[in-house]
Protein backbone atom coordinates (compact mmCIF):
# COMPACT_ATOMS: atom_id res chain seq x y z
CA UNK A 1 0.00 0.00 0.00
CA UNK A 2 0.72 3.75 -0.79
CA UNK A 3 1.50 6.50 1.52
CA UNK A 4 -1.72 7.95 -0.27
CA UNK A 5 -3.50 4.85 1.11
CA UNK A 6 -2.69 5.25 4.22
CA UNK A 7 -2.94 9.33 4.25
CA UNK A 8 -6.21 8.99 3.11
CA UNK A 9 -7.20 6.38 5.41
CA UNK A 10 -6.10 7.86 8.44
CA UNK A 11 -7.83 10.81 7.42
CA UNK A 12 -10.82 9.36 6.89
CA UNK A 13 -10.59 8.30 10.28
CA UNK A 14 -9.76 11.19 12.55
CA UNK A 15 -11.81 13.80 10.60
CA UNK A 16 -14.95 11.52 10.29
CA UNK A 17 -15.10 8.70 12.59
CA UNK A 18 -16.84 6.01 12.58
CA UNK A 19 -18.99 7.86 9.76
CA UNK A 20 -16.36 7.14 7.30
CA UNK A 21 -16.68 3.63 7.34
CA UNK A 22 -13.19 3.01 7.21
CA UNK A 23 -11.62 0.84 10.24
CA UNK A 24 -8.40 -0.76 10.74
CA UNK A 25 -7.11 -3.05 13.60
CA UNK A 26 -4.68 -1.46 16.23
CA UNK A 27 -1.94 -3.80 15.43
CA UNK A 28 0.17 -2.29 12.96
CA UNK A 29 1.54 -5.33 12.25
CA UNK A 30 -1.47 -6.74 10.68
CA UNK A 31 -2.28 -3.63 9.08
CA UNK A 32 -0.39 -2.08 6.84
CA UNK A 33 -2.09 1.22 5.91
CA UNK A 34 -1.49 2.47 9.34
CA UNK A 35 2.13 2.21 8.97
CA UNK A 36 2.62 5.12 6.77
CA UNK A 37 1.20 8.45 8.53
CA UNK A 38 2.57 11.22 5.97
CA UNK A 39 4.57 14.04 8.14
CA UNK A 40 6.23 14.45 4.83
CA UNK A 41 3.42 15.93 3.33
CA UNK A 42 2.10 17.90 6.22
CA UNK A 43 1.57 21.84 4.99
CA UNK A 44 3.43 24.65 6.26
CA UNK A 45 2.26 27.56 8.12
CA UNK A 46 1.72 29.66 5.02
CA UNK A 47 -0.43 26.61 2.81
CA UNK A 48 -2.87 26.82 5.89
CA UNK A 49 -3.68 30.13 4.94
CA UNK A 50 -6.95 31.86 6.21
CA UNK A 51 -7.48 33.07 2.47
CA UNK A 52 -6.73 29.83 0.40
CA UNK A 53 -9.06 27.01 -0.37
CA UNK A 54 -8.25 23.99 1.75
CA UNK A 55 -9.14 21.15 0.08
CA UNK A 56 -10.83 18.04 2.01
CA UNK A 57 -9.25 14.66 0.86
CA UNK A 58 -11.65 12.62 2.03
CA UNK A 59 -14.44 13.88 -0.08
CA UNK A 60 -14.82 13.58 -3.65
CA UNK A 61 -16.80 15.80 -5.62
CA UNK A 62 -18.15 14.20 -8.39
CA UNK A 63 -17.26 15.88 -11.97
CA UNK A 64 -14.16 17.07 -10.75
CA UNK A 65 -11.64 14.55 -11.22
CA UNK A 66 -10.19 12.57 -14.45
CA UNK A 67 -9.72 9.12 -14.12
CA UNK A 68 -6.39 7.83 -14.97
CA UNK A 69 -5.87 5.55 -17.86
CA UNK A 70 -5.03 2.61 -15.33
CA UNK A 71 -7.52 4.01 -12.76
CA UNK A 72 -11.06 2.22 -11.46
CA UNK A 73 -12.97 4.34 -9.28
CA UNK A 74 -16.16 2.34 -7.27
CA UNK A 75 -19.07 4.23 -6.24
CA UNK A 76 -21.46 3.21 -4.00
CA UNK A 77 -25.10 3.61 -4.94
CA UNK A 78 -26.97 1.71 -2.28
CA UNK A 79 -25.61 -0.36 0.30
CA UNK A 80 -28.88 -0.79 2.18
CA UNK A 81 -31.78 -4.13 2.91
CA UNK A 82 -34.58 -4.73 1.20
CA UNK A 83 -36.62 -2.42 3.62
CA UNK A 84 -36.38 1.09 2.02
CA UNK A 85 -34.87 4.06 3.88
CA UNK A 86 -33.99 7.38 2.80
CA UNK A 87 -30.34 7.40 3.74
CA UNK A 88 -29.62 3.91 2.02
CA UNK A 89 -30.74 2.90 -1.17
CA UNK A 90 -30.77 -0.96 -2.52
CA UNK A 91 -27.63 -2.12 -3.79
CA UNK A 92 -25.96 -1.15 -6.38
CA UNK A 93 -22.32 -0.26 -7.25
CA UNK A 94 -20.68 1.78 -10.39
CA UNK A 95 -17.54 1.14 -11.77
CA UNK A 96 -15.51 2.95 -13.79
CA UNK A 97 -12.80 2.21 -15.64
CA UNK A 98 -10.16 4.55 -17.29
CA UNK A 99 -10.55 3.32 -20.71
CA UNK A 100 -14.03 5.33 -20.30
CA UNK A 101 -16.37 2.12 -19.82
CA UNK A 102 -18.76 2.34 -16.97
CA UNK A 103 -20.46 -0.72 -15.41
CA UNK A 104 -23.33 -0.88 -12.65
CA UNK A 105 -23.82 -4.03 -10.65
CA UNK A 106 -27.13 -4.36 -8.90
CA UNK A 107 -29.53 -1.56 -9.15
CA UNK A 108 -32.24 -1.77 -6.18
CA UNK A 109 -34.70 1.25 -5.50
CA UNK A 110 -33.09 4.62 -4.88
CA UNK A 111 -29.75 3.64 -6.91
CA UNK A 112 -30.84 5.87 -9.90
CA UNK A 113 -31.11 8.87 -8.05
CA UNK A 114 -27.86 8.24 -6.35
CA UNK A 115 -26.38 8.11 -9.97
CA UNK A 116 -27.94 10.78 -10.78
CA UNK A 117 -25.89 13.17 -8.38
CA UNK A 118 -22.76 11.35 -10.37
CA UNK A 119 -23.83 13.61 -13.11
CA UNK A 120 -22.82 10.97 -15.60
CA UNK A 121 -24.39 11.64 -19.14
CA UNK A 122 -26.65 8.55 -19.44
CA UNK A 123 -25.54 7.52 -22.77
CA UNK A 124 -22.19 6.11 -20.81
CA UNK A 125 -24.64 4.22 -18.15
CA UNK A 126 -26.36 1.37 -20.16
CA UNK A 127 -24.48 -1.85 -18.93
CA UNK A 128 -25.86 -3.54 -15.95
CA UNK A 129 -24.88 -7.21 -14.49
CA UNK A 130 -27.83 -8.26 -11.99
CA UNK A 131 -26.64 -10.88 -9.57
CA UNK A 132 -30.36 -11.99 -8.48
CA UNK A 133 -33.71 -11.05 -9.24
CA UNK A 134 -34.84 -9.99 -5.61
CA UNK A 135 -36.72 -6.58 -6.37
CA UNK A 136 -33.91 -4.90 -4.17
CA UNK A 137 -31.64 -5.89 -6.47
CA UNK A 138 -32.92 -5.23 -9.77
CA UNK A 139 -35.88 -2.77 -8.82
CA UNK A 140 -34.41 1.06 -10.29
CA UNK A 141 -34.25 -0.73 -13.63
CA UNK A 142 -37.30 1.03 -14.83
CA UNK A 143 -35.60 4.19 -13.20
CA UNK A 144 -32.64 3.51 -16.02
CA UNK A 145 -34.74 2.26 -18.38
CA UNK A 146 -37.12 5.88 -18.33
CA UNK A 147 -35.16 8.27 -16.95
CA UNK A 148 -31.99 7.80 -18.98
CA UNK A 149 -34.24 7.47 -22.20
CA UNK A 150 -35.73 10.69 -21.53
CA UNK A 151 -32.06 12.06 -20.45
CA UNK A 152 -30.85 11.49 -23.97
CA UNK A 153 -29.57 7.39 -24.05
CA UNK A 154 -29.45 6.64 -27.65
CA UNK A 155 -29.35 3.24 -27.23
CA UNK A 156 -30.79 -0.12 -24.96
CA UNK A 157 -30.46 -0.38 -21.76
CA UNK A 158 -28.06 -3.48 -21.62
CA UNK A 159 -28.62 -5.83 -19.03
CA UNK A 160 -26.62 -9.23 -18.00
CA UNK A 161 -28.08 -11.44 -15.86
CA UNK A 162 -28.71 -14.96 -14.64
CA UNK A 163 -31.53 -17.86 -16.02
CA UNK A 164 -33.30 -19.70 -13.53
CA UNK A 165 -33.72 -23.31 -12.72
CA UNK A 166 -36.83 -22.83 -15.32
CA UNK A 167 -37.29 -19.74 -17.75
CA UNK A 168 -40.23 -18.02 -15.85
CA UNK A 169 -37.25 -17.60 -12.77
CA UNK A 170 -34.71 -15.90 -15.44
CA UNK A 171 -33.33 -12.44 -16.10
CA UNK A 172 -35.04 -12.29 -19.38
CA UNK A 173 -38.61 -13.28 -18.33
CA UNK A 174 -38.39 -10.59 -15.51
CA UNK A 175 -37.43 -8.12 -18.40
CA UNK A 176 -39.73 -9.11 -21.13
CA UNK A 177 -42.34 -8.32 -19.13
CA UNK A 178 -41.02 -5.27 -17.12
CA UNK A 179 -40.53 -3.91 -20.38
CA UNK A 180 -44.33 -4.72 -20.95
CA UNK A 181 -45.23 -3.08 -17.85
CA UNK A 182 -44.06 -0.29 -19.72
CA UNK A 183 -46.07 -0.34 -22.75
CA UNK A 184 -48.29 2.61 -21.65
CA UNK A 185 -45.48 4.83 -20.69
CA UNK A 186 -43.60 3.93 -24.00
CA UNK A 187 -47.00 4.36 -26.24
CA UNK A 188 -47.40 7.88 -24.27
CA UNK A 189 -43.83 9.45 -25.33
CA UNK A 190 -44.29 8.39 -29.36
CA UNK A 191 -43.96 11.05 -31.90
CA UNK A 192 -42.84 13.25 -28.94
CA UNK A 193 -39.32 12.71 -27.81
CA UNK A 194 -36.70 10.83 -29.07
CA UNK A 195 -37.51 7.06 -27.80
CA UNK A 196 -34.25 5.71 -29.41
CA UNK A 197 -33.28 4.27 -25.83
CA UNK A 198 -36.57 3.01 -24.80
CA UNK A 199 -35.30 -0.84 -24.83
CA UNK A 200 -33.79 -3.30 -22.85
CA UNK A 201 -30.91 -5.71 -24.59
CA UNK A 202 -31.28 -8.56 -22.25
CA UNK A 203 -28.06 -10.78 -22.16
CA UNK A 204 -29.30 -14.44 -19.94
CA UNK A 205 -26.54 -16.40 -19.27
CA UNK A 206 -25.88 -19.97 -17.23
CA UNK A 207 -25.62 -19.46 -13.56
CA UNK A 208 -24.63 -22.81 -13.24
CA UNK A 209 -21.35 -22.05 -15.09
CA UNK A 210 -18.22 -21.33 -13.05
CA UNK A 211 -16.20 -18.66 -13.66
CA UNK A 212 -17.41 -18.67 -17.36
CA UNK A 213 -16.58 -14.87 -19.41
CA UNK A 214 -20.19 -13.44 -19.90
CA UNK A 215 -18.84 -10.30 -20.98
CA UNK A 216 -15.49 -9.32 -23.06
CA UNK A 217 -15.57 -5.75 -24.41
CA UNK A 218 -12.61 -3.45 -24.66
CA UNK A 219 -10.18 -5.07 -22.67
CA UNK A 220 -12.79 -6.05 -19.65
CA UNK A 221 -13.46 -9.38 -19.04
CA UNK A 222 -16.45 -10.06 -16.40
CA UNK A 223 -16.85 -13.74 -15.38
CA UNK A 224 -19.86 -14.73 -13.14
CA UNK A 225 -20.05 -17.63 -10.55
CA UNK A 226 -22.95 -19.36 -9.22
CA UNK A 227 -23.82 -17.96 -5.25
CA UNK A 228 -26.27 -19.62 -2.37
CA UNK A 229 -29.06 -17.31 -2.00
CA UNK A 230 -33.18 -18.35 -1.67
CA UNK A 231 -32.94 -20.19 -4.90
CA UNK A 232 -31.68 -21.90 -7.38
CA UNK A 233 -29.90 -18.59 -9.78
CA UNK A 234 -28.65 -16.04 -7.80
CA UNK A 235 -24.88 -15.54 -9.18
CA UNK A 236 -21.45 -12.90 -8.07
CA UNK A 237 -19.96 -11.21 -10.65
CA UNK A 238 -15.74 -11.08 -11.41
CA UNK A 239 -14.15 -8.12 -13.28
CA UNK A 240 -10.66 -8.03 -14.75
CA UNK A 241 -9.25 -5.18 -16.51
CA UNK A 242 -5.67 -4.07 -16.74
CA UNK A 243 -4.63 -6.26 -14.21
CA UNK A 244 -6.98 -5.08 -11.76
CA UNK A 245 -9.65 -7.28 -10.19
CA UNK A 246 -13.32 -6.28 -8.23
CA UNK A 247 -15.41 -8.91 -7.16
CA UNK A 248 -19.05 -8.59 -6.11
CA UNK A 249 -20.90 -11.11 -4.39
CA UNK A 250 -24.21 -10.01 -4.63
CA UNK A 251 -26.71 -11.72 -2.51
CA UNK A 252 -25.08 -15.16 -1.42
CA UNK A 253 -24.24 -17.63 1.61
CA UNK A 254 -20.57 -17.97 1.81
CA UNK A 255 -19.71 -20.48 -0.82
CA UNK A 256 -16.46 -22.08 -1.63
CA UNK A 257 -16.87 -20.79 -5.82
CA UNK A 258 -16.48 -17.16 -4.12
CA UNK A 259 -13.66 -18.75 -1.35
CA UNK A 260 -11.90 -20.22 -4.79
CA UNK A 261 -12.29 -17.20 -7.58
CA UNK A 262 -12.34 -13.91 -5.42
CA UNK A 263 -8.96 -14.34 -4.64
CA UNK A 264 -6.20 -11.80 -5.23
CA UNK A 265 -8.72 -9.30 -6.12
CA UNK A 266 -8.04 -5.59 -5.29
CA UNK A 267 -11.11 -4.89 -3.68
CA UNK A 268 -13.65 -7.39 -3.06
CA UNK A 269 -17.29 -6.69 -1.94
CA UNK A 270 -19.41 -9.15 -0.25
CA UNK A 271 -22.91 -9.10 1.71
CA UNK A 272 -22.68 -8.80 5.03
CA UNK A 273 -26.32 -8.81 6.77
CA UNK A 274 -27.12 -7.21 9.95
CA UNK A 275 -26.79 -9.58 12.75
CA UNK A 276 -29.72 -12.03 13.69
CA UNK A 277 -30.70 -10.23 17.13
CA UNK A 278 -30.91 -6.57 15.19
CA UNK A 279 -33.27 -8.25 13.07
CA UNK A 280 -35.52 -9.58 15.61
CA UNK A 281 -35.22 -6.54 17.56
CA UNK A 282 -35.35 -3.70 14.61
CA UNK A 283 -37.48 -5.53 11.99
CA UNK A 284 -39.68 -7.22 14.31
CA UNK A 285 -38.52 -10.79 12.96
CA UNK A 286 -39.46 -14.43 15.00
CA UNK A 287 -36.11 -15.46 15.86
CA UNK A 288 -36.20 -18.67 13.64
CA UNK A 289 -36.60 -16.46 10.46
CA UNK A 290 -34.22 -14.04 12.22
CA UNK A 291 -31.80 -16.77 12.35
CA UNK A 292 -32.61 -17.92 8.72
CA UNK A 293 -32.19 -14.69 7.47
CA UNK A 294 -29.04 -13.37 8.96
CA UNK A 295 -26.99 -16.50 9.04
CA UNK A 296 -28.20 -19.20 6.27
CA UNK A 297 -29.83 -17.03 3.37
CA UNK A 298 -27.46 -14.47 3.88
CA UNK A 299 -23.77 -14.15 5.52
CA UNK A 300 -23.73 -13.39 9.05
CA UNK A 301 -20.69 -10.45 9.67
CA UNK A 302 -19.00 -13.58 11.82
CA UNK A 303 -18.78 -15.51 8.49
CA UNK A 304 -17.82 -12.78 6.34
CA UNK A 305 -14.65 -12.04 8.15
CA UNK A 306 -13.69 -15.69 7.68
CA UNK A 307 -14.33 -15.28 3.96
CA UNK A 308 -12.17 -12.13 3.98
CA UNK A 309 -9.31 -13.75 6.33
CA UNK A 310 -9.08 -16.65 3.82
CA UNK A 311 -9.49 -14.12 0.61
CA UNK A 312 -7.06 -11.88 1.93
CA UNK A 313 -8.50 -9.03 -0.63
CA UNK A 314 -6.36 -5.43 -0.85
CA UNK A 315 -9.80 -4.13 0.67
CA UNK A 316 -12.85 -5.82 1.64
CA UNK A 317 -16.01 -4.27 1.36
CA UNK A 318 -19.05 -4.90 3.83
CA UNK A 319 -22.21 -3.73 2.97
CA UNK A 320 -26.02 -5.08 3.36
CA UNK A 321 -26.79 -4.05 6.56
CA UNK A 322 -28.57 -0.53 7.85
CA UNK A 323 -25.91 1.72 8.50
CA UNK A 324 -26.29 2.88 11.83
CA UNK A 325 -24.79 3.52 15.36
CA UNK A 326 -26.59 0.92 16.76
CA UNK A 327 -25.81 -1.62 14.76
CA UNK A 328 -21.64 -0.91 12.93
CA UNK A 329 -20.20 -2.06 16.17
CA UNK A 330 -21.40 -4.68 16.41
CA UNK A 331 -20.84 -5.67 12.58
CA UNK A 332 -17.50 -4.56 13.11
CA UNK A 333 -16.20 -6.66 16.43
CA UNK A 334 -18.15 -9.75 14.58
CA UNK A 335 -16.15 -9.30 11.56
CA UNK A 336 -12.77 -8.96 13.72
CA UNK A 337 -13.60 -11.70 15.81
CA UNK A 338 -11.64 -13.94 12.19
CA UNK A 339 -10.58 -10.95 9.88
CA UNK A 340 -7.48 -8.22 10.49
CA UNK A 341 -7.13 -6.90 7.22
CA UNK A 342 -7.92 -3.84 5.69
CA UNK A 343 -11.81 -3.49 5.54
CA UNK A 344 -14.75 -1.17 5.23
CA UNK A 345 -17.76 -1.23 6.03
CA UNK A 346 -20.44 0.41 3.02
CA UNK A 347 -22.27 2.83 3.38
CA UNK A 348 -24.31 4.66 0.30
CA UNK A 349 -22.14 7.42 -2.02
CA UNK A 350 -18.57 5.69 -0.63
CA UNK A 351 -15.97 6.26 -3.07
CA UNK A 352 -12.63 3.72 -3.89
CA UNK A 353 -10.16 4.78 -6.28
CA UNK A 354 -8.43 1.65 -7.01
CA UNK A 355 -4.82 1.88 -8.73
CA UNK A 356 -2.23 -1.26 -8.59
CA UNK A 357 0.03 0.72 -6.00
CA UNK A 358 -3.27 1.23 -3.53
CA UNK A 359 -6.28 2.28 -2.47
CA UNK A 360 -7.75 5.32 -1.65
CA UNK A 361 -11.70 5.58 0.04
CA UNK A 362 -13.56 8.64 0.10
CA UNK A 363 -17.43 10.02 -0.04
CA UNK A 364 -19.02 11.67 -2.67
CA UNK A 365 -20.17 15.38 -1.46
CA UNK A 366 -23.31 14.68 -3.26
CA UNK A 367 -25.34 17.72 -4.67
CA UNK A 368 -29.16 15.92 -4.84
CA UNK A 369 -30.85 19.29 -6.46
CA UNK A 370 -29.07 18.99 -10.00
CA UNK A 371 -30.96 18.14 -13.92
CA UNK A 372 -30.01 15.64 -16.06
CA UNK A 373 -26.87 15.24 -17.00
CA UNK A 374 -25.90 16.43 -20.09
CA UNK A 375 -26.27 14.68 -23.00
CA UNK A 376 -22.57 14.05 -25.61
CA UNK A 377 -24.98 12.35 -28.27
CA UNK A 378 -27.39 14.74 -29.77
CA UNK A 379 -31.23 13.55 -29.82
CA UNK A 380 -33.20 13.17 -33.17
CA UNK A 381 -36.88 14.80 -33.59
CA UNK A 382 -39.39 12.38 -33.29
CA UNK A 383 -41.71 11.49 -35.90
CA UNK A 384 -44.85 11.26 -36.31
CA UNK A 385 -44.28 7.53 -37.76
CA UNK A 386 -42.93 6.80 -34.32
CA UNK A 387 -46.41 6.55 -33.22
CA UNK A 388 -47.64 4.10 -36.48
CA UNK A 389 -44.39 1.76 -35.97
CA UNK A 390 -45.34 1.57 -32.52
CA UNK A 391 -49.11 0.86 -32.34
CA UNK A 392 -48.43 -1.21 -34.97
CA UNK A 393 -45.63 -3.20 -33.12
CA UNK A 394 -47.94 -4.15 -29.96
CA UNK A 395 -51.08 -4.58 -32.65
CA UNK A 396 -53.13 -1.46 -31.95
CA UNK A 397 -54.31 1.07 -34.52
CA UNK A 398 -52.13 4.41 -34.11
CA UNK A 399 -55.54 6.44 -33.60
CA UNK A 400 -55.84 4.31 -30.29
CA UNK A 401 -52.87 6.89 -28.71
CA UNK A 402 -55.00 9.68 -29.44
CA UNK A 403 -57.04 11.54 -26.95
CA UNK A 404 -61.04 10.52 -27.45
CA UNK A 405 -63.37 13.83 -28.06
CA UNK A 406 -65.10 13.25 -24.90
CA UNK A 407 -61.85 13.68 -23.31
CA UNK A 408 -60.74 17.01 -24.95
CA UNK A 409 -64.18 18.60 -24.64
CA UNK A 410 -63.15 18.58 -20.90
CA UNK A 411 -59.98 20.16 -21.13
CA UNK A 412 -61.02 23.55 -19.34
CA UNK A 413 -60.13 26.65 -21.40
CA UNK A 414 -56.91 28.56 -19.89
CA UNK A 415 -56.01 29.38 -23.48
CA UNK A 416 -56.38 33.43 -22.69
CA UNK A 417 -53.06 32.70 -19.73
CA UNK A 418 -51.77 30.02 -21.69
CA UNK A 419 -51.25 31.48 -25.35
CA UNK A 420 -49.37 34.40 -23.69
CA UNK A 421 -46.49 31.60 -22.75
CA UNK A 422 -46.20 30.84 -26.72
CA UNK A 423 -46.19 34.48 -27.69
CA UNK A 424 -43.56 35.24 -24.80
CA UNK A 425 -41.78 32.66 -26.94
CA UNK A 426 -41.77 34.19 -30.23
CA UNK A 427 -39.91 37.04 -28.35
CA UNK A 428 -37.23 35.21 -26.91
CA UNK A 429 -36.54 32.45 -30.41
CA UNK A 430 -37.65 35.08 -32.69
CA UNK A 431 -40.29 32.56 -34.82
CA UNK A 432 -43.64 31.84 -35.05
CA UNK A 433 -45.11 28.77 -32.43
CA UNK A 434 -48.00 28.09 -33.59
CA UNK A 435 -51.16 27.91 -30.84
CA UNK A 436 -52.46 24.60 -30.99
CA UNK A 437 -56.70 24.05 -30.11
CA UNK A 438 -56.03 21.96 -26.69
CA UNK A 439 -59.97 20.90 -27.86
CA UNK A 440 -59.22 19.30 -30.84
CA UNK A 441 -58.19 16.06 -32.50
CA UNK A 442 -54.95 15.40 -34.12
CA UNK A 443 -57.00 14.73 -37.47
CA UNK A 444 -59.24 17.65 -37.22
CA UNK A 445 -56.06 20.07 -36.85
ZN1 LIG B 1 -31.52 -11.27 -2.34
ZN1 LIG C 1 -30.25 -8.52 -1.02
Amino acid sequence: MTTKVGKTFIAAIFIAGIGAGAFFTSNPDLNPVTAAIPNAEAKSADEISPVKAQMSDSVYYPGTEDLDPDEMRIIALGTGMPWPRGSQAGPGFLVELGNGDKFIFDMGEGTVDNLVTLQIPWEYLDKVFIGHLHGDHFGDLGALFIGGGLGGRTGPVRVWGPNGPTPELGTAYALEHLAKAFTWDKASRQGYVDVRGFEFETHEFDYKKVNAVIYEENGVVVRSIPAIHALEGPVSFILEWNDLKFVFSSDTAPNTWFDEYARDADLVIHESFIPAIDVVNGLKADPESALFAGTQAHTAPQAFGKIMSRLKPKLAVAYHFFYDNSTVVNILDSIRQSYTGPLSLAKDYMVWNVKKDGIRQRMVVADQDNWTPEKPVPGIAPLQSDRDAFAASIGIKTSDLDFSQDTLNHRLDVDDVVEPIYIEFEKIFGRKFNYPDPRTKPEDK
